[in-house]
C-alpha cells in the first residue's frame, strides 16, 4: 500500500511540474525536473513510518522500558535484580 501511495502523489507532482513547465512555455521544465528528483530522493532516504516506531528516539542511551520490566525488585531493600536472581544483590535477602 505504501508504494502505491507513492505512486499516486508522485503522479501529482509529475502532473504540477509539468502544468507548470507547459504554462511558463517550458522556463520551469528544469525546476520541476529538480522538484521530481528530490521527492524521489525524499522518498528513498526518509524511513517509513513503521520504522521509525520501531526506534522511539533514536540516539538516545537510556534502556527500553523493557530492561526495567524484566527485572526483580527486592521486597526488603528495593534493589534491582536479575530476573533469574534467587538471592537481592544487595542484601542478600531471597528474592519472591
Ligand atoms: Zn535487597
Amino acid at each position: 500500500m505504501e508504494t502505491l501511495k507513492f505512486i499516486f502523489k508522485f503522479f501529482v507532482v509529475v502532473f504540477l511540474c509539468a502544468m507548470a513547465a507547459v504554462s511558463t512555455g517550458g522556463i520551469l521544465l528544469i525546476p520541476a525536473m529538480i522538484i521530481i528528483i528530490g521527492y524521489l530522493i525524499h522518498y528513498l532516504v526518509t524511513p517509513s513510518k513503521a520504522e521509525k516506531a520501531q526506534k522511539p528516539g533514536g540516539t538516545r542511551t537510556t534502556p527500553p522500558p523493557s530492561a526495567s520490566l524484566a527485572r526483580k525488585v527486592c521486597r526488603h531493600c528495593g534493589a534491582q535484580n536479575a530476573l533469574d536472581g534467587v538471592y537481592c544483590e544487595a542484601c542478600g535477602y531471597k528474592l519472591p
